[in-house]
């Protein structure tokens, strides 16, 4: 007997009380998605469970993806029989032949939610585990480090035979903790803070700042291959580019040199806000880590912040470089942020920017400046693109926006 079903755990979404059954549909939605190309596969939801019922799909290509799928704890290839004795032995016979090479040990672990079956948790184990013995000669059993685990799930509508847990990628279903803002940059932080938000269930719109003609069409289409990447993990994302031109063009005029970088990073949070406002977002991403560059360091993040009081998550903050490469490969988006581009931001900014600048002062700069219409300007010239998943044809959630 073949695997005919996928059991998936929730895990953490156990405990999440009321938001229970918004939380199950957020998840069914994305596996859905993920899995859209196999047409004939179907998902089953219970309170505790879902099972994905193959109805003969390549079980291996969906385990495979599976693994991105943000609110599975684990998983596991399953057989459903009925709760006949016979046909329970029979089934466990079979899928472990399947599966059993010559000197496997193995043991058989029981979980029993019905808890009105005649046998319990130990008469389970006993009973299968001797069946097996009888049938495959020279089987021996281990309990602390078995070769095959043996799994069977006794619940009220049926049982299930497993013989592999499969560890999911955690955290929560995209979709499932409100809006977040991601400002993208072409660089390797960005997608990657992105990436982690939405593993903790935020939605995310990208907000992209371009500088034309200094900064040219392949920075752009970078900016959209990395969404596009983000995109095939939530779905469809809504990437906003921002005209920045006249803006840096008027920084450079009128700030001094040393504080420009600052005043920069203050308009661009001021921009996204207002994006944030109108979409209604709840909080801004960006790729922080602490001490990378100038302005990261914790006394120009204070002066920045301070044009805004939505929430900033980074993700990002005391990860090292390397620890950020490592997931931006996991991603697949490290080759695409490689790749030579020019930034509005080091267009413009100077060679040694402040490290230290003083809120104060940089407030006392801009004070003589309205920015005001440049920013309405720019944020009525943005363009919007919704970004489908890369490999998908039609994707459903596009409707939405
Ligand atoms: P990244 O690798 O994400 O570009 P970085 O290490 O180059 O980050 P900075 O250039 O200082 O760092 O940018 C810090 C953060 O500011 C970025 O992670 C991103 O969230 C945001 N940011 C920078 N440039 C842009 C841009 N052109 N458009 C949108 N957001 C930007
Ligand atoms: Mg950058």
């Amino acid at each position: 007997m073949n695997y005919d079903r996928i059991l998936i755990r929730f895990g953490e979404l156990s405990t999440k009380g009321r938001n229970r059954k918004a939380f199950i549909y957020k998840l069914r939605r994305n596996i859905k998605r993920v899995l859209r190309d196999f047409e004939q596969i179907k998902i089953e939801v219970n309170r505790e469970r879902m099972f994905i019922l193959l109805n003969g799909e390549n079980g291996f290509e969906i385990v495979e993806l599976l693994k991105s799928v943000f609110g599975i704890q684990s998983f596991s290839p399953a057989i459903k029989t009925d709760k006949e004795i016979e046909n329970m032995k029979d089934a466990a016979l079979d899928l472990f032949k399947k599966i059993y090479q010559e000197g496997n040990t193995f043991k058989i672990t029981t979980k029993r939610s019905d808890k009105r079956y005649f046998l319990d948790t130990n008469g389970v184990n006993q009973t299968f585990g001797a069946h097996l013995l009888k049938n495959i000669p020279g089987l021996k059993v281990d309990v602390k480090n078995p070769d095959i685990n043996l799994q069977i799930e006794i619940r009220d509508e049926a049982v299930y035979f497993s013989c592999e847990n499969i560890l999911g990628a955690g955290g929560l279903p995209v979709g499932s903790g409100g809006k977040g803002m991601l400002m993208l940059s072409g660089g390797i932080d960005s997608p990657v803070a992105g990436f982690l938000s939405m593993k903790r269930g935020v939605e995310i719109e990208a907000v992209h700042f371009y500088s034309p003609p200094f900064t040219s069409e392949r920075s752009k289409q970078k900016v959209i291959d990395l969404t596009a990447k983000l995109a095939n993990i939530s779905g469809a994302v809504k990437l906003h580019i921002v005209p920045f031109t006249d803006i840096q063009q008027l920084i450079q005029k009128q700030i001094p040199e040393n504080y420009s970088m600052t005043t920069t990073r203050r308009l661009m949070l001021q921009i996204t806000d207002e994006i944030r406002r109108k979409n209604e977002g709840l909080a801004i991403i960006t790729g922080e880590s602490l001490g990378q560059v100038a302005s990261q360091t914790l006394e120009s993040m204070y002066a920045i912040n301070d044009v805004t009081s939505t929430p900033i998550l980074r993700p990002l903050i005391t990860m090292d470089k390397s620890e950020i490469i490592d997931i931006s490969r996991i991603i697949d988006t490290f080759d695409i942020s490689n790749r030579p581009y020019e930034d509005c931001c080091t267009v413009f900014v100077p060679s040694s920017p402040k490290t230290k600048p003083k809120k104060e002062k940089v407030q006392h700069f801009e004070s003589y400046i309205d920015f005001e219409p440049l920013i309405t300007k720019a944020v009525e010239n943005t363009e919007v693109i919704v970004i489908t998943p890369q490999s998908s044809q039609q994707d459903p959630l596009s409707e939405l926006f």
